[in-house]
């Protein structure tokens, strides 16, 4: 009998953001994983650094989280999301509400972090509109901002490799300024200047009006494109930029959510509180596709309360929303955040993986280190075209037996929020038997 994942060739599967050509010629491939390793297919192991793509928070193959989902396979598999209930997505929601900030307390479900940015920029708009302002169309984000990939993502993207391949089909955005300014490297936590880079809201506001403009998308820390903390008071300034000009403010959490900063979410940590927020990723520990946007009780109720029943409310919605499989493993996720006390262990193994990471600062082809809670960024010297260090990197790390993701020349650190000490040393050995 042939297995399921038996291959012959590699020819046939075109992968998603790989240059897909080196990688046939090269291939790194992994057949199993464990707790916080891979292995290879010639049978070594790799420590996981980056929590997969950071979403797999509590270590691989949790057998509570398999567990959950094969039962639930084999008691609802499958129900149509639109019109008729079940009851993951309805208990999912409600355990959610109970860690989500303030009156964030509604969610709505997709299958992943593209999904869920193009479901929020939906709603906002929606949104206005039943308030009487329909002319709010416009969204800003940020330069070095990631979105995923989506037309909606796309057009918020602030990289501008992403957005410049399929201009034309992408929405008008406008882009503040990114918060690097270099003036304050190889330095852990949050930058002490830069709050004022948040008035490049109320300039775009004041240049196209701020009644035109719907919604204003951040990371609260940008994770892809380099790990870029947000200056103190920064967050704040943006919120209070938001209000002045009625834009809702739109915290993307697929990176920062569930526990990444310290906190539930980062807003948590910050103690800024948005009005829409999207999340993905360690929600399900990555073991289903699963993306959520949660929303203020304001917005709900004008959306659904104050109608009563004059038909459906949203018109969207995806085939697999609130998914029975990603219910189950989302739930049974939860469950191990809250019982291990996983986001108070971040907090607590935060300065030890900060303070580790740091100590490359010395290594002549790094330019800078930064890093909050367990995520940190080292930016690499460039070497040819840009991105090309990055590549060699990745492929010399995943050699020496550590997995890192890399964006441009820059690497980022993740690990699952379970890793010890000794996990923290190896990632940094590791980068210093490569490097140093
Ligand atoms: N938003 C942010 C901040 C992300 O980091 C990502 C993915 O890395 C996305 C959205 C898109 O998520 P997905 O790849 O699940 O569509």
């Amino acid at each position: 009998m042939k297995l399921t994942n038996e291959y012959t060739t590699l020819e046939n599967h075109w992968m998603p953001f790989s240059s897909n050509y080196a990688f046939k010629q090269s291939p790194r491939m992994v057949v199993k994983s464990e707790g916080m390793y891979y292995w290879k297919d010639s049978g070594e192991k790799v420590l996981d650094g980056a929590s997969g793509l950071f979403c797999v928070a509590l270590g691989h193959c949790r057998k509570e989280i398999a567990d959950a989902v094969y039962n639930q396979m084999n008691t609802l598999d499958y129900s149509s999301p639109f019109q008729m209930g079940q009851p993951g997505p309805f208990a999912l929601a409600e355990r959610l509400s109970s860690i989500l900030p303030g009156d964030i307390d509604h969610v709505f479900f997709g299958s992943s972090g593209s999904e869920a940015i193009d479901t929020a920029m939906k709603l906002a708009v929606n949104y206005h509109q039943a308030n009487g302002q329909p002319q709010r169309t416009r969204f800003v984000s940020r330069e070095r901002a990631y979105h995923g990939v989506n037309i909606g993502g796309t057009s918020l993207s602030g990289i501008m490799g992403n957005r410049k391949s399929f201009d034309g089909i992408t929405l008008n955005t406008y882009h503040m300024r990114h918060t690097w300014t270099g003036e304050e490297k190889y330095k852990m936590g949050q930058p002490q200047k830069g709050a004022e880079l948040a008035d490049d809201l109320h300039r775009i506001a004041t240049t196209i009006g701020g009644e035109n403009i719907a919604a204003c998308f951040v990371e609260p820390i940008a994770g892809s494109t380099g790990v870029l903390v947000p200056p103190v008071g920064y967050l704040e300034r943006l919120r209070e930029i938001c209000d002045e000009h009625g834009i809702l403010l739109v915290f993307d959490e697929v990176i920062t959510g569930f526990g990444r900063t310290g906190k539930a979410f980062a807003s948590d940590t910050y103690g800024v509180l948005p009005d829409i927020m999207t999340m993905a990723k360690a929600l399900t520990n990555g073991s289903q596709p699963m993306g959520a946007v949660a929303v203020r009780k304001h917005i709900y109720d004008k959306l659904v309360n104050e109608p009563q029943g004059k038909g459906v409310e949203f018109l969207h919605g995806y085939t697999y929303s609130g998914h029975p499989a990603a219910c189950a493993a989302a739930l049974a996720t939860l469950d191990i955040y809250e019982k291990e006390n996983i986001f108070e262990r971040v907090a607590e193994l935060a300065p030890y993986f900060l303070e580790k990471i740091a100590t490359l600062s010395d290594i002549s082809a790094f330019t800078d280190i930064r890093g909050y809670g367990l995520l940190a960024g080292i930016d690499l010297k460039p070497q040819g075209a840009p991105g090309m260090a990055g590549l060699e990197g990745m492929a010399k790390l995943f050699e020496a037996g550590l997995h890192v993701k890399f964006t441009g020349d820059c690497a980022l650190i993740s690990p699952p929020l379970v890793c010890e000490k000794p996990h923290i040393d190896q990632i940094v050995d590791t980068f210093r038997e490569v490097y140093g």
